[in-house]
């Protein structure tokens, strides 16, 4: 199995240097496209409501997660607290919105790591990582002179800067983010986020371009590239078939997408009765079809 690039900029001192670049952003908040202003480290809050110490609400081999990425031994999840997107229908709304967890230190974060790679997951798989890129950075940094060498995992909502993106180049093995809406209305309605359909889309490209088609070893998990969630909603409401020609034309037809069907409605959805509805079974099969017919087909290499 390839060993993963950050190692390489762990032992040349780029991965600490990344890290002070990026925690140098807390100063006067940018770290996604909220671009909030505030001085995290001097306890001002932005969107996101978090400070310069990295929260966590949990962390354990996951095995409900993509089969390429929990293998035998599961993914190695840690889930961070708060989120920069906030969705009304949240699931994991106890995490974003109410932000239970607690605040680390980047060491402890790396002793987490390591944990998890001890008890034998495939990869270190961060929920939600946006607003804490500089904290995970310098743990992986910290990990990885421990001996971490397992795929780091960005797992996000797709909420992305390229500009952040590109410091997180050769550090991110496998990005996995969500793309929720295409429709600029709904994705303020629902996420307080009008640019999202266009910002989702730039950091696609940018992801794809650093990691390309996700690729797996030849136990079937994966080592490196872009997997794509998408979660189907009621109504029509996730644009699925804008996403797919996007993918189609402007990815790769060989991405892998996860089109899901679990939504549920969850925390605000009831004040929305047009997210209450119960047709998501006609919905995913129509975002299956949608996909399926711009010719997204991921094949394993
Ligand atoms: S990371 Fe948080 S504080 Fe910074 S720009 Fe994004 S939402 Fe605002």
């Amino acid at each position: 199995m390839p060993k993963p690039s950050y190692l390489a900029l762990a032992k040349n001192g780029e991965l600490s240097r990344r890290a002070d670049a990026l925690f140098d952003h807390l100063k006067d908040c940018d770290l996604c496209p909220r671009l909030c202003r505030v001085d995290r480290t001097a306890g001002e809050r932005g969107f996101c409501g978090v400070g310069d110490k990295v929260m966590v609400s949990s962390f354990g081999p996951h095995p409900g997660e993509e089969p390429e990425l929990v293998g035998r031994h599961g993914s190695g999840t840690i889930f961070f607290t708060s989120c920069n997107l906030l969705c009304v229908f949240c699931q994991n709304y106890d995490i974003s919105h109410l932000r239970r967890g607690k605040e680390q230190s980047c060491e402890a974060l790396a002793v987490s790591m390591m944990r998890l790679q001890g008890l034998g997951c495939h990869n270190i798989n961060l929920v939600t990582p946006t607003h804490f890129a500089p904290q995970i950075v310098r743990a992986i940094d910290i990990a990885a002179k421990a001996g971490l060498d397992l795929p780091i995992v960005y797992n996000c909502g797709g909420y992305e800067r390229v500009e952040i993106l590109r410091m997180l180049d050769g550090i991110i093995d496998i990005y996995m983010p969500d793309i929720k809406f295409s429709d600029h209305a709904a994705a303020e309605k629902y996420m307080h986020a009008e640019d999202y359909p266009d910002v989702v889309k730039m950091a696609l490209s940018e992801m794809h371009r650093q990691v390309g088609d996700l690729k797996v070893d030849d136990r079937g998990i994966a080592t490196r590239g872009l997997l794509i969630r998408h979660l189907v909603m009621p109504g029509g409401l996730a644009g699925s078939s804008e996403f797919a020609r996007f993918i189609a034309d402007e990815i790769s037809k060989n991405t892998y997408v996860n089109v899901m069907a679990q939504y549920r409605p969850e925390y605000r959805a009831r004040d929305y009765p047009e997210l209450m509805r119960l047709d998501i079974p006609e919905q995913y099969l129509a975002a299956k079809q949608a996909f399926e017919a711009f010719g997204v087909r991921w094949q394993p290499r």
